[in-house]
C-alpha cells in the first residue's frame, strides 16, 4: 500500500522523562502507528536514558532491516539534529528519517485528552501518509559568479558594493545618469551618506567599477550567473556575467506646488530648499530678516498623505524656526501620521513651542501668491470661521516618487511595479527584498518611498548577504528537487512559460530546473500536461496517497461535508499549525494536505 512489499516503517516515540506516566495523547499515537499497514514497530525513547535508548533504535534498524524511520517527538523540532545524527551513524540517509512534532497538541494534553489524541493522531497519520520510499538525492554541479550588479549610485548602492567587496565579491555600478557622485537631495535627507565612503574613494578600490549614462538591455539566465547586457556610456553593447541583481535607486523628490498653483520662489519654497537655507547663519539670516515679526506657513501633507518621514522633517524645521526671534509658524497639515517613533513627541513639542496647527480634512486652503505678497485663505472647521494669513515665507513639502528608471528596468528584469511605479517584491514569506525572480534584489527607495536610514541599511545588508549565500554555493553540487522525465517529455515549453520564477531552462534540448533559482513551489508540475515532472517530496503519488488514506475513514453517518484542505507550506498550512497550537477547533469532517505552492494543486487531485 505505502511502501515496496519488503520494505518497513518503524516509529519511534521520544519522552523527556521515563518516569513520567504515558498520557492518553502518546498511547493513542501508538494505536494510530501501530494501524499503518508497513508499520513494523513502534516503540518508545526516552532522553534521560539515552543510551539505552539509542541501542534499542539501533536494534530496530538491524532487525527489521528498515527502510523508513519516524520520531514523533513532543518536545518541539529541536530534536531533529540529534535524530538525524543518530540516524545517519547507523547508516540511513536524511531522506529516510522524518520527524513529527506534535509538541503544538501535546502541551497540556491531561485537560482536553480527547482533542489531544485527535490532533496528534492527525498530524502522525499525514506523517505516515507521505512517507515514500527513499531516494538518492540527485545533485547537479552550478557554476556562479561572484560578481554583483548593483543598479543606483545612491546611498543604498554604495551600501551595497562596498558590503560586496567586503565580502569578497566584485561589484559592477550601472547608473542612468551622467553625474553619479552628485548627492541627490534625498541622500542628503536620507541620513545614509554620512559614513559612507565616497565614489571617487570606492573608484579606487579593486573590484569595483561604475559605468554612467548605462541602459539595460537585458538580464538573462538564472540565479548565480546571468548575463547582463548593457549600453554603456559612449553607445557600446557590453556584456558580462553577474551572480546576483540588486536594485538601489533612490526615489525622485517633487514639492507638491502644483496642488496650490504655485511657482517656486524666493518667497514660496520647497521644504529641502529651507533646510538648506536654515542650515547656514548666513542664508538663515536672509530667510528670516532682523526687525520685525516673521510669518512663516508650512503646508504639510495635504495635496498628498505625507510619508513619516517627510512629516518628521517639517516638524523639526518648524520647530527650528518657531526658536528663532520674532518668528510665528503655521502649520497647516491634513491628517498628522503620528505613528513612527518620535513624532508624537516632535508634534507635542512644536504645540508647546507656539508652532500654531490648523488641520484639513475637506476644502485646501487656497493660496495666493502676488508680486510683493502671499496670502493663504481657509475655513477652520474647530472655530468655524474663514481666515486668512500673510506669511512672508511659504514652505510646501514634498513627495517622493519612483525613480523613472525603474520603469525601464521592470520588463528587462521581470520584476514587476507596483500601482505607485515601486518595485515592491514583498513577499509574505521569503526575505522582503528578494524579487519573485531569485538572484534579484530590491533594497530602500526602490520598494517604497519613505525608507528610514536603518531600515535601507537592514535591507541592503540582508539582500548582500542573500546574494554572497547564493553566488557562494556555486562550484558546488545542489540538489535539485524536480525530476523530469525526458521520456515522457515533449517539449511543449508549459513548464518554461509557467515557471513563477524562471527557473525551468534548456539543458540538452530538454526543460531542466536551475536548483540555485528553483523554489520548489511545484507550478510546472502541475501545469505539464504530459505529467513528466514530479516534485521531490510532493509526488503525485504521495499526494492522490494522502487524498485516499484521508478518505479511507470517512464517516458517512455524519451530515457535516468533508473538507480536503490544500495547505500551501509557505502560508495556509502555517496557519494550520498556529490553530492546532492554540487549540483553535478545526471544523468537522477537516483535512489537511500539504502542498509546496497553491500553483502546485492539480485538477488531478482536486
Ligand atoms: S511541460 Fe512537461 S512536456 Fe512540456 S516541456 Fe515541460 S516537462 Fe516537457
Ligand atoms: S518547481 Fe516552481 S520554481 Fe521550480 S522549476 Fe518548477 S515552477 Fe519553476
Amino acid at each position: 500500500y505505502m511502501l515496496e512489499a519488503d520494505q518497513k516503517i518503524c516509529v519511534f516515540i521520544y519522552h523527556k522523562e521515563k518516569r513520567m506516566p504515558e498520557t492518553p495523547g502518546s498511547l493513542d499515537l501508538k494505536k494510530v502507528a501501530a494501524s499503518f499497514p508497513g508499520v513494523e514497530v513502534v516503540e518508545d525513547l526516552f532522553e534521560d536514558h539515552w543510551e539505552t535508548s539509542a541501542g534499542r533504535l539501533e536494534q530496530g534498524i538491524r532487525n527489521h532491516d528498515l527502510s523508513r524511520l519516524v520520531f514523533v517527538s513532543d518536545r518541539g523540532s529541536n530534536q531533529s539534529s540529534l535524530f538525524q545524527k543518530e540516524a545517519t551513524r547507523l547508516g540511513l540517509n536524511p531522506d529516510q528519517v522524518s520527524l513529527v512534532n506534535v509538541k503544538p497538541v501535546f502541551g497540556g494534553a491531561e485537560s482536553e485528552p480527547e482533542l489531544v489524541r485527535e490532533r496528534s493522531g492527525l498530524l502522525l497519520k499525514q506523517a505516515l501518509l507521505r512517507l515514500q520510499p527513499a531516494e538518492e538525492p540527485t545533485l547537479e554541479k552550478v557554476e556562479t559568479v561572484p560578481r554583483l550588479l548593483i543598479l543606483g549610485s545612491g546611498p543604498a548602492g554604495r551600501l551595497a558594493a562596498r558590503e560586496a567587496l567586503r565580502l569578497g565579491f566584485e561589484a559592477l555600478v550601472l547608473v542612468d545618469g551622467k553625474d553619479p557622485g552628485r548627492v541627490g537631495y534625498y541622500d542628503q535627507v536620507s541620513g545614509v551618506q554620512e559614513d559612507e565612503p565616497s565614489l571617487s574613494e570606492m573608484t579606487a578600490q579593486k573590484g569595483f567599477r561604475l559605468v554612467t549614462e548605462a541602459k539595460l538591455i537585458s538580464l538573462e539566465g538564472q540565479a548565480g550567473r546571468f548575463a547582463v547586457r548593457y549600453l554603456d556610456g559612449e553607445d557600446r553593447v557590453q556584456e558580462e556575467a553577474v551572480g546576483a541583481a540588486l536594485v538601489a535607486l533612490a526615489p525622485e523628490v517633487k514639492p507638491n506646488f502644483e496642488a496650490f498653483g504655485l511657482e517656486p520662489s524666493r518667497r514660496a519654497l520647497p521644504l529641502s530648499q529651507l533646510e538648506t537655507l536654515l542650515s547656514s547663519p548666513e542664508y538663515r539670516g536672509k530667510l528670516i530678516p532682523p526687525g520685525g515679526l516673521t510669518e512663516i506657513v508650512f503646508l504639510s501633507g495635504l495635496a498628498a498623505e505625507s510619508g513619516p518621514p517627510v512629516l518628521a522633517r517639517a516638524l523639526s524645521d518648524a520647530r527650528k524656526i518657531q526658536g528663532l526671534e520674532n518668528t510665528q509658524v503655521y502649520f497647516l497639515s491634513g491628517n498628522l501620521k503620528v505613528a513612527a517613533e518620535g513624532l508624537e513627541r516632535e508634534y507635542t513639542r512644536a504645540r508647546e513651542e507656539g508652532v500654531i496647527f490648523f488641520r484639513f480634512t475637506g476644502q485646501l486652503p487656497v493660496v495666493k501668491a502676488g508680486e510683493a505678497d502671499l496670502q493663504v485663505e481657509f475655513f477652520d472647521e474647530i472655530i468655524d470661521r474663514s481666515l486668512i494669513l500673510n506669511p512672508q515665507v511659504l514652505v510646501v513639502d514634498e513627495d517622493l516618487l519612483p525613480h523613472p528608471w525603474l520603469k525601464e528596468l521592470s520588463p528587462v528584469l521581470d520584476t514587476p511595479l507596483d500601482s505607485k511605479g515601486f518595485m515592491a517584491p514583498d513577499q509574505v514569506y521569503a526575505l522582503p527584498v528578494r524579487a519573485p525572480r531569485p538572484g534579484i534584489y530590491v533594497v530602500g527607495g526602490s520598494r517604497r518611498p519613505f525608507p528610514g536610514p536603518e531600515e535601507i541599511r537592514g535591507e541592503v545588508e540582508e539582500a548582500v548577504l542573500s546574494a554572497a549565500e547564493l553566488i557562494g554555493r556555486g562550484g558546488q553540487e545542489v540538489e535539485s528537487r524536480v525530476r523530469i522525465d525526458r521520456k515522457k517529455c515533449t517539449i511543449c515549453l508549459t513548464c518554461i512559460r509557467s515557471c513563477p520564477h524562471q527557473a525551468m531552462h534548456f539543458v540538452f534540448r530538454r526543460p531542466q530546473a536551475h536548483p540555485l533559482a528553483c523554489q520548489v513551489c511545484g507550478v510546472c508540475a502541475a501545469e505539464c500536461p504530459m505529467d513528466a515532472i514530479q516534485i521531490k517530496d510532493f509526488q503525485d503519488a504521495v499526494v492522490l496517497r494522502e487524498i485516499s488514506g484521508n478518505f479511507t475513514d470517512r464517516k458517512f453517518d455524519t451530515v457535516a461535508p468533508e473538507v480536503v484542505a490544500f495547505c500551501c507550506q509557505n502560508s495556509a498550512d502555517k496557519t494550520l499549525q498556529q490553530a492546532l497550537l492554540f487549540r483553535e477547533p478545526l471544523p468537522i469532517g477537516f483535512e489537511f494536505i500539504k502542498v509546496p505552492c497553491a500553483g502546485k494543486i492539480d485538477p488531478d487531485h482536486v
